[in-house]
């Protein structure tokens, strides 16, 4: 996959509708790994992070696919000579995934945001996209013995799309740290979304 390194950070040069697209058949395929595909929405925040946090850098490096969250990525590109077509967003993605479920259906686990917003953006969900099956949802705001059992629900109910609101980088630290246990074909990070989707 082509990509445009910014400050280290390999982004993809995919079009919204392509990345889409990329993520739509990796939904659809037999579940052939033991780990999720990582995509991680960078925005420029992200690699000034990864430069001076080790950990994040490994996290970054480590993610099957890096997209241009924000225009400074996008510019970030034009003034090094190189060409990044558009932004492409946690929720640009979540949304335009959600619309293609009507005709390519998928499962969904979503994680994060407060309980009471965590609730209704999966209850909109279900009702406006009925392609969509939510096999389980949990708010962002849990620690030892509710992360366990939130990280063996998800590995139980094996949800094609794992959707984490936990606010960036944290979402994206989460997903590499249960890596190995999060049974999903795809996660990614969404960020506000859920707050965005319950209104
Ligand atoms: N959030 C959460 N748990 C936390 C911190 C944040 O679930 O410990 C949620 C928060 O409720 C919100 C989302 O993460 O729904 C995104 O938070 P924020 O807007 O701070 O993140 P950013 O937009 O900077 O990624």
């Amino acid at each position: 996959m082509d990509s445009v390194k910014i400050l280290g950070v390999p982004f993809s040069t995919m079009t919204l509708p392509d990345t889409v697209k990329l993520i739509q058949d990796k939904l659809a395929v037999e579940r052939s790994s033991s780990r999720p595909f990582h995509l991680i929405t960078a925005n420029p925040e992200i690699v000034m992070a990864a430069m001076q946090q080790p950990e994040l850098r490994q996290i970054v490096e480590a993610a099957d696919l890096i997209t241009p969250d924000g225009i400074g990525v996008v510019l970030a590109a034009k003034w090094q000579g190189a060409h990044i077509p558009e932004r492409v967003t946690g929720y640009d993605m979540l949304i335009r995934l959600l619309e293609g479920a009507s005709s390519r259906g998928f499962s969904l686990y979503v994680v994060g945001a407060d309980e009471e917003t965590n609730a209704k953006a999966a209850a909109i969900i279900k009702d406006k996209y009925p392609g969509v099956d939510i096999v389980g949802r949990h708010n962002g705001y849990f620690k030892g013995e509710q992360e366990a059992a939130l990280v063996a629900d998800i590995e139980r109910k094996q949800p094609d799309l794992l959707i984490v609101a936990l606010g960036a980088p944290n979402a994206e630290k989460w997903i590499y740290k249960h890596k190995s246990r999060l049974k999903a074909k795809v996660a990614f990070g969404v960020g506000g979304s859920l707050d965005v989707i319950a209104g």
